[in-house]
């Protein structure tokens, strides 16, 4: 979704966002129910989830370091295995949707090294463009949005509504 700001070349050159510390297990994508039975029926039958309020996150196993954690969706030479299919998260990242106070809001990631070296009104306009969709999303799944953590840029706030 974010193809003009984020070439496929450039995240196949880095997948950071398929990688994590055993500390940030809670940012493994959230997988709505339709997707994990698209994992399970077309990619890796033998997959396990973790149910958490009506989606899902993948179960993973460390790496032997006993740190870090790859998707097990990651092909190491081709990338996502899930291509235009993967879940909704990775198909914003590294824009993601976050629960600060009582408010949601769109948030840029610090983490991706290459989107962060774009300038930042191109990519607020492309958040502008997803902000219906990303909202709508949310709306219909709404552990997709995860506590805000500090470092993250708002780009996009929810108004309040008046009265
Ligand atoms: S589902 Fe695909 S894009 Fe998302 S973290 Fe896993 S390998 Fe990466």
């Amino acid at each position: 979704m974010l193809g003009e700001l984020l070439s496929k070349e450039e995240c196949a050159g880095c997948r950071l966002c398929c990688s994590f510390h055993r500390y940030d297990l809670m940012d493994t994508p959230t997988v709505t129910a339709d997707t994990a039975v698209k994992i399970v029926s077309r990619h890796l039958p033998e997959q396990k989830f973790l149910e958490t309020g009506g989606s899902f996150l993948m179960k993973m196993e460390p790496e032997p370091d006993g740190e870090t954690y790859f998707c097990p969706l990651l092909d190491h030479r081709r990338g996502c295995i899930m291509g235009d299919s993967k879940p909704f998260e990775c198909r914003i990242w590294p824009l993601r949707v976050m629960r600060r106070e009582d408010r949601l809001v769109i948030a840029l990631s610090p983490l991706c090294p290459v989107i962060n070296l774009k300038p930042i009104e191109e990519v607020k306009a492309k958040c502008g463009e997803l902000a219906e969709t990303i909202l709508q999303e949310a709306a219909a799944c709404p552990e997709l949005a995860k506590p805000f953590a500090a470092g993250h840029r708002v780009l996009y706030e929810i108004t309040a509504p008046k009265g």
